[in-house]
């Protein structure tokens, strides 16, 4: 162990876990090649951030190294063929995720030939920064740690660079996971020209190495291989999350990167040691991200390392490692720790696969059932983020979202430790896996209602908007027809003269109709007006013409009588009628 006499100064984090290793079986074996598989199956969403743009189309030839999907948006990653052969589907298949959820996928049937596209290295040392990250979107590169983030989205695309220090994480803390064991014992050399171009390519003066105590080959060929530079290989203690970025800066520096910030805020950055790997191949061998190391370990007959092509079906590399013993139930993606069971064994390898342990009883034993939380605090006493492990438990269990919130439930790394020590059982990390995914979703639904009720607003303004311009044209146009309709309204009078002219003649003729129409029934209106008196006279000279010759007044004819008042009465009636027609005719002009 003399390799790994540490001069440096490590500063420990709190809490942690140190559960059995279970390293030593994969490393028996160098890092084996697989043969090509029959079928090469690629998830396009292989990384975090959006889906890639697809670029080819069923039956399309394709060179190994070829771009099949080209990242889309800020946040994604590129897709590449693994080799040369033909698109033969692009469907939903099942991929390996915790969803068991199929997704698309894009499936090359191999040629066998193998054959590359033309490869592009690049001189980085003699290029400018800028021109460098804008062509690292084309290389596919994530984080091979685990993390699967766009390397690109890691450099400013500017070309600049606050980072003073580039820390690589080669701790590998998680039982079983030994890929960067062996990637450091077999490639340090390659590991070290990847170490030069991250660290041209962020500006950084310093550059540590971190790697647990349990590497001590390791850690000794990454000494051998930094012997004349000015890298520095850290070991640090075997102490489970020490993998993860903020206890390994922790770790070497003692700095504690503030929850809210981002490690380059504060002048740091950490990439894994197999992502500086990709980094080399991309720009010295002009080759994009293809394949990675994969531990295939656990329930299985040998139990190795191999450089897997992304896309190869999990029975492939099963077989490789000697097949999985009888008794394997199921399969587990990453570590005991903080992976998760495969949906399927039919899967795809994928940029996100480290390690896949076939999974028994005897190895995995079934958990127990959980018991009531004793308040015991061997969680906190563990958790590396010091938070209150038991908190959010509870505030998860009741559904208090936001008093979780307050417990900084987000600050959780998911590590397990908790859960490890635990002497209830409890299932905590699915406690809190259960709450970041509901107020994530209320987050969501909350975005949803605040855009929808944007919407309503900006459409609401638009409509009277549209309202007041409509308003304004109509009274514009009003205006101008009242202007040009000035000289003509003369004209606009004398047609409504003529009009009433010809109205009032109307009725003229109307009323001289009737009067004829009363004359031909003998009725003439002077005659109307006077009928009375006139029928009285007639009488009385009747009477005195009687008498001058002597001739009696001959008797009332009764019926004659009640004739004459009926025509006395009709004759005052139409005289009412004839003066009513002429009081509403005169109205009416
Ligand atoms: S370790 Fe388990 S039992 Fe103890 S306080 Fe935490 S949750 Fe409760
Ligand atoms: S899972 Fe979360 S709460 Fe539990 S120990 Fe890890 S960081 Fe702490």
């Amino acid at each position: 162990m003399n390799a790994l006499v540490n001069f440096t100064k490590i500063f420990k984090f709190n809490g942690g876990v140190h559960p059995p290793e279970n390293k030593a079986q994969s490393t028996q074996l160098p890092i084996g090649q697989l043969p090509l598989p029959e079928k090469l199956v690629l998830p396009l969403r292989q990384h975090v951030g959006n889906m890639p743009k697809i670029k080819v189309s069923v039956g399309n030839k394709v060179l190994k190294g070829q771009l099949l999907a080209e990242a889309e948006g800020a946040v994604s990653a590129a897709i590449h063929a693994p080799t040369s052969g033909t698109v033969t589907a692009i469907e939903d298949a099942i991929i390996p995720h915790p969803s068991g959820l199929p997704d698309r996928c894009i499936t090359i049937t191999p040629d066998g030939k193998d054959a590359w596209m033309k490869r592009q290295p690049q001189d980085w040392r003699n290029a400018d920064r800028k021109t460098l990250v804008a062509s690292l979107r084309l290389s596919g590169i994530v984080g091979l740690g685990g993390a699967t983030f766009p390397t690109h989205i890691k450099l400013r695309a500017d070309g600049k660079s606050d980072v003073h220090t580039l820390i690589i994480n080669a701790a590998e803390c998680e039982p079983y996971i030994t890929c960067d064991d062996m990637l450091m014992r077999e490639r340090a050399d390659e590991i070290v020209k990847g170490i030069e171009i991250a660290q041209y390519l962020l500006g950084a003066k310093k550059v540590l190495i971190g790697i647990e105590d349990n590497k001590p080959e390791a850690a000794a060929a990454m000494q051998a291989a930094t012997a004349n530079t000015a890298m520095q290989v850290i070991i640090v203690p075997t102490l489970y999350p020490s993998g993860d970025a903020r206890r390994l800066v922790h770790l070497v520096l003692g700095t504690e990167i503030p929850h809210d910030k981002r490690s380059t805020e504060v002048g740091l950055q950490v990439f894994n040691v197999a992502t500086v790997v990709a980094l080399r191949r991309y720009f010295e061998l002009g080759e994009p991200s293809l394949n990675r190391i994969v531990s295939m370990t656990g329930n299985v007959n040998q139990p190795q390392n191999f450089e897997v092509l992304f896309g190869t079906p999990l029975p492939h590399l099963v077989k490789a490692a000697g097949g999985a013993k009888p008794d394997t139930t199921h399969y587990i993606m990453g570590g005991p720790m903080m992976g998760f069971d495969l949906p399927d064994e039919m899967v795809p390898i994928t940029k996100a696969a480290n390690c896949i342990i076939a999974a028994s009883p005897t190895l995995f034993e079934p958990p127990p059932p959980a018991m009531p939380c004793i308040r015991c605090a061997r969680c906190a006493d563990a958790c590396p983020v010091n938070l209150q492990p038991q908190e959010l438990y509870w505030f998860a269990k009741s559904d208090n979202f936001e008093k979780a919130n307050d417990y900084k439930l987000f600050d959780c790394i998911e590590c397990g430790a908790c859960s490890y020590v635990c002497p209830s059982n409890i299932p905590l990390v699915q406690y809190y896996r259960y709450a970041k995914s509901e107020i994530i979703a209320i987050d969501k639904a909350h975005e949803a209602a605040d855009l929808a009720r944007e919407r309503n607003d900006f459409r609401l303004a638009r409509i009277e908007r549209e309202k007041l311009e409509r308003a304004q044209k109509h009274a514009e146009r009003a205006q101008a027809a009242k202007t040009e309709a000035t000289p003509e309204t003369n004209s606009h009078t004398d047609a409504g003269d003529a009009q009433k002219s010809a109205k009032q003649a109307a009725i003229t003729a109307a009323i001289e109709r009737a009067k004829a129409a009363k004359a031909a029934a003998g009725i003439a209106p002077k005659n109307i007006a006077d009928a009375g008196e006139n029928v009285k006279k007639e009488i009385a000279e009747i009477d005195a013409r009687r008498q001058a010759v002597g001739i009696e007044k001959p008797a009332i004819d009764k019926d004659k009588q009640a004739k004459i008042a009926a025509a006395i009465e009709r004759a005052k009636a139409a005289k009412a009628a004839a003066a009513a027609a002429k009081q509403n005719t005169e109205k009416k002009d």
